[in-house]
């Protein structure tokens, strides 16, 4: 599927590999998705395109697409696929022409992660590589109740909490499943602090 041909026009200003452009990063809530997603934007010069903030943007400027989405992710809920999609492919289709991008929090699951590999492939734009923040609830459950304390989510209360890690433990392995059959998938543990998984991150984009 991959071929061996030549990709088109590489991105501007960069000689950094292929896989440092076009990255996905996959993990449960708490894991860090927002501040690694950030520090690669910031060190690769790639556009962050997270799904759960493009989303809370939405609500809270009560757009059309934000009062569809509100319910569910007040219960810690997936919202429909269809509202994903109007918000995030045309940015990754944009961001992917340019310099590449780090997205965060979609795909999530089996069908976004084909639907948006269908559209990303025949654009020349797709993920070059999935990493998955590995961490367990006993880590994850403590970090989200403190950032509750010092954000104010909508979607960070402690019985959310629990429901979003449910909902990302049932959808994880099929996507695991998808981008480790095609050879894209690498696991950071991300139970550490974040200085510890960003050296390791880099260790791994560095050496590929
Ligand atoms: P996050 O900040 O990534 O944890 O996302 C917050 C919430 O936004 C989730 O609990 C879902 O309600 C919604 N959401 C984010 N990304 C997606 C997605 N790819 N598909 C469906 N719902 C999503």
């Amino acid at each position: 599927m991959n071929g061996g041909e030549p990709d088109g026009d590489p991105p501007q200003g960069s000689e950094e590999s292929e896989n440092a452009r076009r990255l996905l990063l996959i993990g449960p809530p708490g894991s860090g998705k927002g501040t690694v997603g950030q520090r690669l934007a910031e060190q690769y010069g790639v556009e962050h395109i997270a799904a759960g903030d493009l989303l809370r943007h939405q609500v809270e400027t009560k757009s059309d697409i934000g009062r569809r989405a509100a319910e569910s992710m007040q219960r810690g809920e997936l919202v429909s696929d269809s509202l994903v999609y109007e918000l995030v492919l045309p940015r990754i289709l944009v961001a992917g022409k340019t310099n590449g991008y780090v997205l965060d929090g979609f795909p999530r699951t089996l069908v976004q992660a084909e639907v948006g590999r269908a559209i990303t492939d025949s654009n020349d734009v797709a993920v070059t590589l999935a990493i998955l923040l590995d961490a367990e609830p006993d880590v994850l459950i403590p970090r989200l109740l403190d950032r509750a304390r010092n954000e104010d989510r909508i979607d960070d209360t402690p019985e959310v909490i629990r429901a979003r890690l449910d909902v990302f433990n049932e959808e994880v392995e099929p996507l695991l499943d998808f981008y480790r059959e095609l050879g894209l998938l690498v696991t950071v543990d991300a139970s550490g602090s974040p200085e510890e998984v960003w050296v390791e991150l880099r260790a791994i984009l560095d050496s590929r």
